[in-house]
């Protein structure tokens, strides 16, 4: 199983050293090759994602990646961008669903802003279509209104699409998903607006034939945002377009209290997947030895769930997460008074001790 391990900018080289540190200590048959990307690759290379980046990429079972980006290269034009590397490579590998989870640890039940008995246990996973939807529809630009409310007016404009084999195939991963999990799905829609919407919601249905065992729901956008911080435990996987899961995946992460604890996937048809931390680069402290590795941890067993098809080996990373958690051992995002607080590489090295059955002490 070969891993391309592209670590990228800012905190990205601290925390994907501890997670390497994870995969290596479960003696599977991982072959870990790295390689720049972003703002470290437009450094070495010229370009955030080099030709042979992308190569190794494209060669390997699934992609480890850290984050890209730093102040710094704000002022480079837009194609040169540490981001772009990041673009390019959900294009280039067909990335089309993205995964993430919003996990609420019982110990960190304090760091979500709504009450500790609406998130203690809670276990979501947002299914986000990546690749699709009024983001990437075209016709889109500037022009003069020819009618409207205002015609002649200067008026700007964006296209809502999706094909049937989009929605089908975002469909399968959140049923398949489900499976897995509770077995149910939450449709988030705007079907009472939209038309692209009403035929999401049609095509869903139809797929959910295939998989009598889960459970389907469908849900209008807007009250999906309001039950996700009424009752978000009433939710297993929720599935839905490019826009409303932007929104709706940066909510339900929020749920959580800490940036610093999420991981994410990005798909393909055949699995294969990129799995980074949802959070960036955090340039204001990369360096400091400070960073939170546990969501690029968490990526890793993503990887090793969805991916590579080791479920045990997942498990056993996110039970040492807990274990870790559990001991008390904090870095100073999660950080509350009683607990201890840690480094990037002593979080690393607590995860890789509770794998291999050390006691750990916080
Ligand atoms: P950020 O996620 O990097 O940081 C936001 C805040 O959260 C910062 O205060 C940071 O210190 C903190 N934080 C983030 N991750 C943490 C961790 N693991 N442990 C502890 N604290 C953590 O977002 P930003 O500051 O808006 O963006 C910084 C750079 O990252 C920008 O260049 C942006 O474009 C880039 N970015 C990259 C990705 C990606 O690589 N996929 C995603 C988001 C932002």
């Amino acid at each position: 199983m070969k891993i391309a391990v592209l670590p990228g900018d800012g905190i990205g080289t601290e925390i994907v050293a501890e997670a390497v540190k994870v995969l290596n200590v479960l003696e599977l048959p991982l072959e870990l090759e790295e390689a720049v990307v972003g703002g470290a690759a437009y450094e070495a290379k010229g370009h955030p994602l080099p030709d042979s980046t992308l190569q190794l990429a494209k060669d390997a079972d699934a992609v480890l990646f850290g984050a890209v980006g730093d102040w710094k290269f704000d002022k480079l034009e837009r194609a040169l961008r540490p981001e772009q590397a990041i673009l390019g490579l959900r294009k280039h590998l067909g990335l089309f669903a993205n995964l993430r989870p919003a996990l609420c640890y019982e110990q960190l039940t304090h760091a979500s802003s709504l009450k500790p008995e609406l998130v203690a246990g809670l276990d979501i996973l947002i299914i986000r279509e990546l690749t699709g939807d009024i983001y990437f529809g075209q016709p889109r630009g500037r022009r003069t209104a020819v009618d409207g409310h205002f015609p002649g007016a200067e008026e700007a404009f964006d296209t809502m699409r999706y094909s049937r084999p989009e929605i089908e195939r975002i469909a399968h991963v959140a049923f398949q998903a489900a499976r897995r999990r509770g077995k149910k799905v939450t449709s988030v829609d705007k079907a009472n607006v939209l038309e692209t919407f009403q035929f999401w919601k049609d095509i869903v249905t139809e797929v959910h034939a295939q998989y009598p065992d889960v459970e389907l729901e469908h849900m209008y956008v807007d009250n999906a945002a309001m039950q996700l911080v009424k009752a978000p435990k009433k939710f297993d996987v929720v599935v839905t377009g490019n826009m409303f899961g932007d929104i709706l995946s940066d909510e339900a992460a929020m749920l959580t209290g800490s940036i610093g604890m999420l991981p994410s996937a990005s798909l393909d048809a055949n699995n294969k997947g990129l799995y980074e931390p949802s959070h960036g680069s955090a340039p204001d402290i990369a360096g400091k030895g400070v960073a939170n590795p546990l969501a690029t941890i968490l990526s890793a067993a993503m990887m090793l769930r969805y991916t590579l098809a080791q479920p045990e080996a997942a498990d056993r990373i996110e039970s040492a997460v807990r274990a870790v958690l559990a001991a008390g051992l904090r870095t100073p995002d999660i950080y509350s008074e009683g607990t201890r607080k840690v480094g990037t590489r002593e979080m690393g090295d607590a995860v890789v001790a509770a794998i291999t059955g050390k006691t750990i002490t916080g």
